[in-house]
């Protein structure tokens, strides 16, 4: 999943005005952030097999750190905790823990049976979404769009850039995953996780827009 997680973000400003976009993105995909520097320290594997399912050539061979639920836990709580003592903002730490555990929770509805619910071997989990393509497209797809509509009637713009680098940044994700979608596998594993790196530029580009809009509804 990738709109989805995003989609979950954007909602989420509805929810604690006073948290940038940034910190809200950056909740709701911290385990895809913190696994691509998994790949390249060689603790977690990905192999790319086109045909795994419908949507992704990427096989999970194994992720425990970044992606079993007991480590998702431990994420969460390590993040909001971070975000509680810097921030001080006890509403903006209760949905970032929720955003973090709601990649996990998204993850499962999405992958086929890989994630783990411990790091230490056992049961895998997954309901497997992509094992269809129009049924993962349609629910990221309205998912995308309702969190899109979220944060955009909660905020509003204080400037041009609040506007522009809001369109820019909703076309740059469709573009993102409209070339996961239908283009080509990536060459190696080594590609995925560099390229997972750049996953990074996109919660940058929350914070910065988030200061160019301000929330409708404060409290
Ligand atoms: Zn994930």
């Amino acid at each position: 999943m990738f709109l989805g997680h995003f989609a979950a973000g954007l909602a989420a400003k509805k929810l604690t005005p006073y948290t940038s976009l940034g910190t809200l993105l950056l909740s709701a995909q911290l385990l895809d952030l913190i696994w691509p520097t998994l790949l390249l320290l060689g603790h977690e594997r990905v192999r790319i097999a086109p045909g795994t399912t419908a949507v992704t050539p990427l096989d999970f061979v194994s992720y425990p750190w970044s992606h079993s639920l007991a480590m998702a836990v431990v994420w969460a709580l390590l993040f909001s905790g971070a975000y509680a003592l810097i921030r001080r903002y006890p509403r903006g730490a209760a949905v970032a823990l929720g955003l973090v555990l709601s990649h996990w929770v998204l993850d499962v509805v999405t992958h086929r049976a890989d994630l783990p619910l411990i790091p230490f071997g056992g049961p895998v989990v997954g309901l497997g979404l992509w094992h269809s393509m129009p049924a993962t497209v349609g629910v990221e797809a309205l998912m995308f769009t309702l969190g899109l509509y979220l944060y955009k009637v909660n905020t509003e713009p204080v400037d041009k850039i609040g506007t522009h680098a809001f369109v820019a940044f909703v076309v740059t994700l469709i573009a993102i995953y409209a070339a996961s979608l239908f283009g080509p596998p990536p060459p190696d594993e080594a590609t995925i996780a560099y390229v997972g790196h750049a996953q990074w530029l996109l919660v940058l580009w929350g914070y910065w827009l988030d200061r160019h809009r301000v929330a409708i509804r404060q409290w």
